[in-house]
């Protein structure tokens, strides 16, 4: 790991710097401690309210430079960063793993998520189209044309640490905005890592010092929150913060984009192919050790298969090898921190309270190789569905499982909890799959068929209804918040017509 964090320009002691991108931090110190064996990785010091200030202000100038810079030109540096993070791949998505406890391949994963985006971004630089209408007046053109919006915040939840970062940035970037980065306090590294990275880029390119920066510690989140200079937060974390940032932007009349907690189920219907619901089920459910929001926490089954589907699980759950994420033979990671334990064991309590019927135990996993206290068993748990603990989204590889007799009953049972973020159908017959994609459906931002609920690609609309905040990232046009909308009408005649005919003479 030593080599790699070299590789990425880290130490054990992590200060501000202040090259080609921006970080000033003179506040208290947080320490990174992997959840693979406990040991501390290293500690980075945090922003103090006057390296906050000093931050935003260095924003404010770049923006000024960059929103004159061309899209396209904008969109060449973005390509470069993605070629710096192709360069990086293997030692950021070591350091992924290592810090936050996916499994390396997920870690990879997420770099490559990051690289992708950067692609997507490249094209989107020639494609920032407004529309052109046709006006209701003589000799009038009306268009509406989009400009760039100004200072990004973005603040970050420990679970994709550098991805949804990218998913942000790189369209911002595009867009003509400077991004200023809060990463979670539980993965502090991975964010200096990449501010890194691209440092190099943005310094060989002459890029104005501000462009992309970064703050770090709780506080700054609050900070932003309040600044009226930010016209846009980004936020991705629980609903609890996510409902404190929405109120506290709102009040100043800012923007947000809000992706927030997942209770995504899955439907097995009567009509599905059981091999593939095994892959789509078990990764959903254990993958990440749970902590995707798009995790599978609800699997609602036809009752004629139901008893099938369930030993089958078992069957899986029976062979899941728990252990060090940075080993391929292994399934299942560790949880985040000991906190996350708790809940989960928690969790687990309040399902046996509520009615909850064990189907594979839970419990945490003790001994050589676990001496970080954060792994835990990947457990099932027949539940109904309006238990109060089903409601909830446990950050953990809890799954519960129900029984349905109708379609109609199953998707409602699917829609039936206060997120609305992933969701999902494994059957064969023409008239679920589109009655489940149709607007008696599905009421989550993702619907699948034949798909488990995790692992979207860049190049959808990311994101989910109701408590899962409603914000959309990453592919399609979920670019366009991140600029401001003009619509403009030119008269090129010699009279001047009032819109609706409306007279006034003078
Ligand atoms: P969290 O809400 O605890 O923290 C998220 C971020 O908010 C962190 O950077 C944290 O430091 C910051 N923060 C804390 N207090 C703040 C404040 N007052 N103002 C501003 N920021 C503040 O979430 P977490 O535990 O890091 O992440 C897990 C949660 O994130 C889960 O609920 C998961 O579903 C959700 N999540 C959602 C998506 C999505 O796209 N919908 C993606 C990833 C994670």
């Amino acid at each position: 790991m030593k080599t790699i964090l070299s590789q990425l320009g880290l130490n054990n002691k992590n200060l501000g710097s202040s090259t080609g991108t921006q970080w000033f931090a003179n506040g208290s110190e947080i320490s990174s401690y992997t959840p693979v064996n406990g040991s501390l990785i290293g500690t980075v010091q945090t922003s103090s309210n006057s390296d906050y200030e000093k931050v935003m202000s260095t924003a404010e100038k770049a923006f000024k430079e960059w929103r004159l810079v061309p899209a396209p030109k904008r969109g060449e540096i973005v390509r470069q960063v993605g070629d710096a993070l192709r360069e990086n791949k293997d030692a950021l998505g070591k350091l992924v793993s290592y810090e936050m406890g996916k499994s390396l391949q997920e870690g990879l994963g997420e770099v490559q998520e990051m690289i992708d985006i950067c692609d997507f971004a490249v094209g989107l630089s020639r494609q920032l189209y407004g529309l052109t209408m046709h006006s209701e007046r003589p000799m009038h053109r009306m268009y509406e044309q989009y400009h760039p919006l100004g200072i990004v915040g973005i603040i970050s939840a420990f679970n994709f640490p550098v991805a949804v970062w990218s998913w942000n940035a790189a369209l911002a970037w595009v867009c003509g905005d400077v991004c200023v980065w809060k990463p979670s306090s539980k993965t502090p590294l991975c964010a200096i890592a990449c501010q890194n990275i691209i440092s190099k880029v943005f310094e060989k390119n002459n890029v104005p010092e501000g462009v992309s920066c970064l703050v770090t510690g709780n506080a700054s989140g609050d900070l932003m929150n309040n600044d009226k200079r930010v016209p846009l937060v980004s936020f991705t974390g629980s609903t609890r913060i996510g409902r404190h940032v929405s109120k506290t932007v709102a009040e100043r009349f800012g923007k947000t984009i809000l992706e927030l907690g997942g209770n995504n189920a899955i439907i097995v219907s009567e009509h599905s192919d059981l091999s593939m619901v095994l892959v789509g089920a078990v990764f959903g459910a254990v993958g990440t050790a749970g902590q995707r929001c798009t995790s599978t926490r609800r699997l609602i089954v036809h009752e004629s298969v139901y008893d099938k589907t369930i030993e089958t699980l078992k069957n899986a759950y029976g062979q899941l090898r728990i252990g060090d994420p940075l080993d391929a033979a292994n399934h299942v990671g560790p949880l985040i921190d000991t906190k996350a334990v708790e809940d989960y064991l928690k969790a687990i309590e309040k399902a046996k309270t509520q009615g909850g019927k064990i189907v594979v135990e839970g419990g945490v996993v003790e001994g050589a190789g676990y001496e970080s206290g954060c792994y835990v068993k990947p457990c099932i748990i027949e539940a109904k569905n309006d238990f109060e603990i089903v409601q909830e989204e446990t950050f953990a590889p809890i799954l519960y499982v129900m029984k349905y007799s109708t379609i109609e009953e199953a998707i409602d049972m699917q829609n039936g909890v206060p997120q609305g973020l992933s969701s999902s159908i494994f059957t064969n017959n023409l008239r679920e799959a589109e009655l489940f994609l149709s607007h008696a459906g599905s009421d989550c931002g993702i619907a699948n068929v034949n798909i488990g609920t995790s692992g979207a690609e860049i190049g959808g609309a990311f994101g989910g209804e109701k408590e899962t905040g409603g914000g959309r990232e990453s592919g399609s046009d979920a670019w366009k918040v991140y600029m401001r909308r003009q619509t403009n009408t030119i008269n090129y005649g010699t009279e001047l017509p009032l819109a609706q005919g409306i007279n006034f003479n003078l």
